[in-house]
């Protein structure tokens, strides 16, 4: 029997960030997820600056190369720069 005060279901961003929260005030989590990990993940990869200034900890040790532009594409026709 495995004694914690929270159990997250589900070990994406928004499950690990809610679970980073909860160790910071001091619960004890748990956190389940139906895949092993590393799972395999439909992402980019990529994050914006809006998303680094939400995030309560740092990703710099994680972070391969930073990018100053961006195109969007939709059906591989029609580009939009950034
Ligand atoms: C093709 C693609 C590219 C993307 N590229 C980017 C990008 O470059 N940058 C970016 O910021 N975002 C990107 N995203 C969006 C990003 O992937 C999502 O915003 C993010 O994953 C959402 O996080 P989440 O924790 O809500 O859900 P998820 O990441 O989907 O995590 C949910 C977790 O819950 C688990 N789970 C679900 N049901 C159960 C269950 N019943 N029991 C146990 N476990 C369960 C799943 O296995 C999963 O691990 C991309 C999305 C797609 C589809």
């Amino acid at each position: 029997m495995v004694d914690v005060d929270v159990v997250v279901v589900g070990a994406g961003p928004a499950g690990t960030s809610v679970s980073y929260d909860l160790l910071c005030e001091r619960k004890t989590v748990i956190i389940l997820d139906r895949f092993d990990f590393p799972r395999f993940k439909a992402c980019a990869g990529g994050l914006t600056v809006k998303t680094l200034n939400a995030l309560r900890y740092s990703v710099d040790s994680v972070i391969r190369k930073n990018c100053y532009d961006l195109i969007i594409g939709k059906g591989y026709k029609t580009t939009i720069s950034m």
